[in-house]
């Protein structure tokens, strides 16, 4: 990979990457999509990352299609796709992680200790080993791509992390490779988190800027769905997932709710032009 990186650099080919731990869907298909039309050069990695899963959690059963992955990458016409082996990337003596503090500790991060250091780790090799000059993420994982450019960031890397929207099943799911481990009555009852997160963006509609009871509008919707188990549902600061108590500024409503074993993550982001406060930009 590292050799086929740099014959890439010396064509003075602009080079994307997009990561992801395969069972791609569109969510993912659209992350390639823009990659190809940023870049001239796009790389694809599929590494199921043993370092980002608890040991409660589904690594074993992770959903893995690596023929169909492969199928879906090429009808892109992607340039490469780099599938690197658990023990290519952690060989017995591997003893180096990156923790992006504070920020890594919330919402997720609380949940799923170490989660975050395994993902800031892997993504680090995969810059360093890809060299990108554009690496994309989904606002599915909204709190990942802050925590992957907060990193960005404080390390200097050359990469320039471009987080693209969130894509969505017809009836508003949000498209995640979790989504196969849902039973029937579970797939229907998890349409709840897009409805809940519509009720807060029909109460910013109306003005209401106060966090408190945004919150309380996505938790009314949330808990008239019996399935679903609310691990969080907050107004966060977009940049430092911080609690806000006003929403003035990039914030994020993030939802995380559990239905059966199968956790699902949903949000909204709410985003102001400068110099009005008044009327912000929702995306869901
Ligand atoms: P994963 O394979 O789950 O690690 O995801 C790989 C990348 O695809 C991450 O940057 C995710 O945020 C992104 N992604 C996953 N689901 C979606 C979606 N529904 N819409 C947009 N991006 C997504």
């Amino acid at each position: 990979m590292k050799e086929l990186a740099h014959q890439e650099h010396a064509a003075h080919r602009i080079l994307g990457l997009v990561p992801t731990m395969g069972a791609l869907h569109e969510g993912h298909l659209s992350l390639i999509k823009r990659a190809r039309q940023d870049c001239t050069s796009v790389a694809a990695s599929i590494f199921v990352n043993p370092k980002q899963f608890g040991p409660a959690e589904d690594f074993a059963k992770y959903p893995r299609a690596q023929q169909t992955d492969t199928e879906k990458l090429a009808a892109l016409g992607i340039q490469c796709v780099f599938i690197p082996e658990p023990a290519e990337m952690y060989p017995q003596d591997y003893s180096t992680y990156v923790n992006v503090d504070g920020i890594s500790e919330r919402l997720e991060g609380r949940t799923r200790p170490g989660h975050f250091r395994g993902v800031s780790t892997v993504v680090l090799k995969l810059l360093q080993i890809v060299q990108p000059q554009f690496a994309y993420f989904g606002r599915k994982d909204a709190q990942q791509a802050a925590i992957i450019s907060r990193m960005a960031h404080d390390l200097n890397l050359d990469a320039e992390i471009v987080v693209c929207p969130i894509v969505r099943e017809a009836d508003g799911l949000a498209m995640s490779s979790r989504n196969v481990y849902l039973n029937p009555a579970d797939r229907q009852a998890a349409t709840v988190l897009h409805r809940a997160l519509q009720a807060v963006q029909n109460e910013l509609h109306k003005g209401t800027r106060d966090a408190l009871q945004l919150q309380f509008a996505m938790r009314r919707v949330l808990e008239q769905e019996p399935r679903a188990k609310i691990d969080y549902a907050e107004i966060v600061d977009a940049r430092t997932f911080e609690p806000v108590t006003h929403v003035a500024r990039s914030s994020y409503a993030l939802l995380a709710a559990k239905f059966g074993e199968t956790r699902l993550l949903d949000n909204l982001l709410i985003e102001f032009n400068p110099g009005n406060t008044n009327e912000p930009r929702i995306e869901l």
